[in-house]
This record gives structure tokens, C-alpha cells and sequence, in this order.
């Protein structure tokens, strides 16, 4: 029987894991923490608990037909439906609410931006095609050699997707209204792009909200991976906790193992699901130094509250933003003079809207996510706490009143933990998905064709982070695997 080493346990190892058992092969799973699922975790006090991590389930067929193929039944992850999408609170006093069903979103659009109606229906149109070949294009084929991205048919989708231009530049096709681009490109910070460094491409984001709906898992997205946890333990894989890989044994080309603080293990074959930047100090001894470049450039971070709270606000759903006077300002001061904003913007997630076991009855629990910098620069321990004191008495005014009377429990994580936790430098969804860094750009399943048995897979690998779309790339470091070691 043929061995696989899976270096890590977030979602790309467990996902490749579960897929190479499916294969037959022995697997085991190396993780360096105490528990599986690395950034999907719990955050917990006494009765309350919330996701440390990912809370919004995009693209759930995706998900959920990848767990089918890996073996799990889909029955086993709940996923509950968020309709609406999510509330825009402006700062102009306008509240806009994203609705799944088309007409009723137009008719949204029109109430609060006359006249606008009909770019949103052009938008739908237009992606309608281009969704479908932009998937099969840039989700569903990896890129080991430069030509086989530079074709003529990606060049022209490329160019339909508006690849040159910003996601910014490239909804303002259809809108006009400052406000309306906000809410039309602000998804490219679910992966920690900004929507004006970020290329058009993601303008993908958007349209799949409204197609495919945004959803929750039942319990938490934290859930899952014990889910996957117990799946594997019960088909034989194995999965050692507490054991970090140090090294990688290569030999003549050929990746043969890995090694431990317990010693050397061999396998024909490793899946490194670590930060993928990180994958060069596991390598430090391999002579042709295949990562020597330019250094990557991280994914911006986050500031993060999570909040236990005695009340619960009827009408609040379960995601919802609150924008500054100018998003595209406070998102500059981030992105480009990497600052703690002077007008943050943020994220709320308010599980229990959807999700009536989320907290104890009458009860909430709350987290509010706000984009910042990545770790360099700011002095965390000093700024955090005054930023998150700034947002809950925002969050109090604009959406949540009597929250900070109300609070039972608050707890704040920053970029300065995330990088203590081996987040490539304290970004929360690995390296920056701009131009130079996506597609064939970005680290691929099978990152070196120097060395034979060594693949990848994690937010930092082509096709990109978010839960899914790792499960996908997992998927696509299994195939490449099979193909060229399968028989
Ligand atoms: C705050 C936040 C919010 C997010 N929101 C969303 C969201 O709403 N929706 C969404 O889809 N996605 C979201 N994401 C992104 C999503 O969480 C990630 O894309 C995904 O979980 C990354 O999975 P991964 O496979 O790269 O593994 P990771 O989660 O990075 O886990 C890697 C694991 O490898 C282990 N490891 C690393 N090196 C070694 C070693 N040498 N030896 C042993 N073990 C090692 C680590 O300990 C870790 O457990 C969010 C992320 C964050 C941080």
C-alpha cells in the first residue's frame, strides 16, 4: 500500500487526506497543534461559543460535492440558508439589504439608487456566462507550466473578466453610485484583497453570492473539521497531533519523507498544507532551493472580537457590514499606508439570526471583523484594544443597540496572533490574491517540477483561500498525485 505524509491539518490536509484514503493509500496526517481544522476553530467561554474563523459558506455544491467525493455524506454537514444575504449599513444612513432572488434585488436597488436596477440586471447577465467558464478556468485546472495559462481562450476571459482592471474598476461597468461599488466589490476582503488592488477576475465573488446564496454551517463552520476528523480516523487514516514536521527528505529529486522531533518517517508522497511560504524552512537543507523569489506579499489581517452577549436583537441577520464615510479611503489607509484605519470599516457575524442553538436562549453571540494590515508595522498589544472599543460603540449606534451594557464576555485576536499561530506574516487568508500572485502566479498543487512526490495544497496554493476553494485545490494535489504516482 502506498504511503502519503500530510503535513497540517486545516482544511486543504484533511480534504487531501480523506481523498487519498478514498485512493487507497495509507495516510497520515502530521499536525503541529493540539486539534485539527487550523484556521477554522472555536472561540469559547463558558456557554458562549463562535468561530474563530470562517463564518460565511459560499459556493455550498462545491463544498459539499467535494466532501461526497472524499467520502463524507453530505448529510452529515447542515448547512442553513442566509436569506437575506447580508445588510450594507452606509454611512450615509442607508441600509441595503442583498436578497438571493434577482427581482426582489433589483427592486432593492431601485428604491434606494434609482436608475441602477439595470446594471445589477446586466451584471447577473453577463456573469451568468462568464461564471461557468470562469470556474472551469481558474478553479478547476492547475497551471504547472506558463503556457498552459497563457492560451488564447484564458487571454480572452482574462479580458472578459477584466482582469486588467480593479474589482473596483471593473463593477463600476454596471454601477454608478459610489455606494453600489462598495457593496459590489468589497467581497474581495473575504480573501483579503482590496477591492481596488484586486483583479476584476473576483468580480466573480459577487454574482455567486446571489447565484448560489450565503450560508452557515449548523453549529458553526468549526464543526467541520471534526467532521472530517472522525471520517478519516474511522477508514484507518491516521492523524498525529502535537507532532510538527521539521524537514522534508529529499533525495535525488524525489521526495521521500519527512522528519520529525520523533525522528524520520518515509512516504511516497507529501502534501504540505502548512502557509505555503513556510514551506521554505522545511526545506532549508534541499540544495536546488526551489523557493528562492522575491518574497510573497501577505493578505491583509484582521482585528477580531468575539462576544458573548445577554440579549438578542430580532431584526439583525446574520451577516452584516458597516461601511465608513469611504470605504475606498479607510481600505487605502490599510492597503497602501498600512495603518490601522482612521474610519474602520467591519464585518458582523450574528449566528443565532439563523441558528437558534448558536447561543443560550435569549442570548447572542457576536463577532466583528475588521480588515487591517497584516502584522508588520503596528504594535498590536498597544492599538487593538482602542479599535475595538471604537467599533463595539460604533456597532452599538449603527446596529446593535444596548451592546456594550449587554456584554457578558469579549475577547480580541489580532494579526499579532495570527502570525504566533504560523499565519504567513499575520495575513488571515495567506498571500494577497493580486495579479502577481493568482492563477498561474500563485504557488500551484504541484509547486516544483524539480521535485517528484511533493505536492501542496492551502490557502496560500492556486486557486486561492476560503474554505471551498481549498477543499478544491486539495482535490486538484490529489488528481495531480494520482496521475503521476497512482499506478
Ligand atoms: C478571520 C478569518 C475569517 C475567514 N472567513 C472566511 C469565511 O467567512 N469563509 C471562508 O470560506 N473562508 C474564510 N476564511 C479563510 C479560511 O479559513 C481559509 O482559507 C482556510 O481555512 C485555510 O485552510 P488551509 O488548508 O490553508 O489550512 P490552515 O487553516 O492554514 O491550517 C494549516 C494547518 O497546518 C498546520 N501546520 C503548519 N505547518 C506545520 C508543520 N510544519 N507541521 C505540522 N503541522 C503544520 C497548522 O498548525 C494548521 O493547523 C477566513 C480566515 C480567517 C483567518
Amino acid at each position: 500500500m502506498k504511503r502519503a505524509a500530510v503535513v497540517g491539518a486545516g482544511i486543504g490536509g484533511l480534504t487531501s487526506a480523506l481523498l487519498l484514503n478514498r485512493q487507497g493509500w495509507d495516510v497520515t496526517v502530521y499536525e503541529r497543534g493540539s486539534r485539527v481544522g487550523g484556521r477554522i476553530a472555536f472561540e469559547q467561554e463558558g456557554d458562549y461559543r463562535i468561530d474563530q474563523g470562517p463564518t460565511i459558506v459560499l459556493l455550498p455544491e462545491m463544498l459539499l460535492g467535494i466532501l461526497e467525493e472524499a467520502g463524507v455524506d453530505r448529510s452529515k454537514v447542515e448547512l442553513l440558508r442566509c436569506d437575506p444575504l447580508y445588510r450594507v449599513h452606509y454611512h450615509s444612513g442607508r441600509v441595503m439589504t442583498k436578497k438571493t432572488d434577482r427581482m426582489e434585488q433589483t427592486a432593492e436597488i431601485e428604491r434606494l439608487f434609482p436608475g441602477e436596477g439595470r446594471g445589477f440586471t446586466r451584471f447577473m447577465k453577463d456573469m451568468d456566462t462568464l461564471f461557468p467558464a470562469g470556474r472551469a478556468a481558474f478553479l478547476e485546472q492547475m497551471f504547472p507550466r506558463k503556457r498552459d495559462f497563457f492560451t488564447p481562450s484564458l487571454m480572452s476571459l482574462m479580458g472578459k473578466l477584466r482582469a486588467h482592471k480593479s474589482v473596483r474598476k471593473a463593477v463600476g461597468d454596471y454601477f454608478e453610485h459610489e455606494e453600489l461599488l462598495d457593496a459590489y466589490s468589497l467581497q474581495s476582503l473575504y480573501i483579503g484583497g482590496s477591492p481596488f488592488g484586486t483583479p476584476g477576475i473576483y468580480s466573480l465573488l459577487p454574482y455567486a453570492e446571489h447565484e448560489y446564496g450565503i450560508w452557515m454551517v449548523k453549529g458553526g463552520y468549526a464543526a467541520l473539521p471534526a467532521i472530517l476528523e472522525q471520517e478519516l480516523l474511522s477508514r484507518g487514516g491516521k492523524i498525529k497531533l502535537n507532532t510538527e514536521v521539521t524537514g522534508l527528505k529529499i533525495h535525488n529529486g524525489v521526495c521521500e519523507g519527512i522528519e520529525t522531533a520523533d525522528g524520520a518517517e518515509k512516504a511516497d508522497a507529501v502534501i504540505y498544507n502548512g502557509d505555503f511560504p513556510n514551506l521554505n524552512q522545511l526545506l532549508k537543507q534541499v540544495s536546488e532551493a526551489p523557493l528562492k523569489r522575491k518574497p510573497y506579499r501577505p493578505s491583509s489581517g484582521c482585528v477580531l472580537i468575539y462576544a458573548g452577549v445577554d440579549k438578542r436583537w430580532e431584526d439583525a441577520t446574520t451577516h452584516q457590514f458597516f461601511l465608513p464615510p469611504s470605504l475606498d479611503g479607510s481600505l487605502r489607509q490599510v492597503f497602501n499606508e498600512r495603518r490601522i484605519p482612521a474610519k474602520p470599516s467591519f464585518y458582523v457575524f450574528n449566528p443565532a439570526a439563523v441558528d437558534e442553538t448558536a447561543a443560550p436562549p435569549g442570548q447572542s453571540v457576536l463577532y466583528f471583523l475588521i480588515p487591517v494590515p497584516d502584522a508588520e508595522g503596528v504594535d498590536w498589544e498597544q492599538e487593538s484594544e482602542a479599535l475595538a472599543e471604537r467599533v463595539l460603540e460604533e456597532a452599538e449606534e449603527r446596529g446593535f443597540p444596548g451592546l456594550r451594557a449587554a456584554l457578558q464576555w469579549k475577547k480580541v485576536r489580532t494579526p499579532a496572533d495570527a502570525a504566533r499561530d504560523g499565519l504567513y506574516g499575520g495575513g488571515s487568508f495567506g498571500i494577497a490574491p493580486v495579479l502577481f500572485q493568482s492563477g498561474v502566479y500563485r504557488p500551484q498543487p504541484k509547486p516544483f517540477s524539480k521535485i517528484q512526490g511533493l505536492y501542496a495544497a492551502g490557502a496560500s496554493v492556486h486557486p486561492g483561500g476560503g474554505v471551498p476553494i481549498v477543499m478544491q485545490g486539495a482535490r486538484m494535489a490529489v488528481n495531480q498525485l494520482m496521475k503521476e504516482m497512482g499506478k
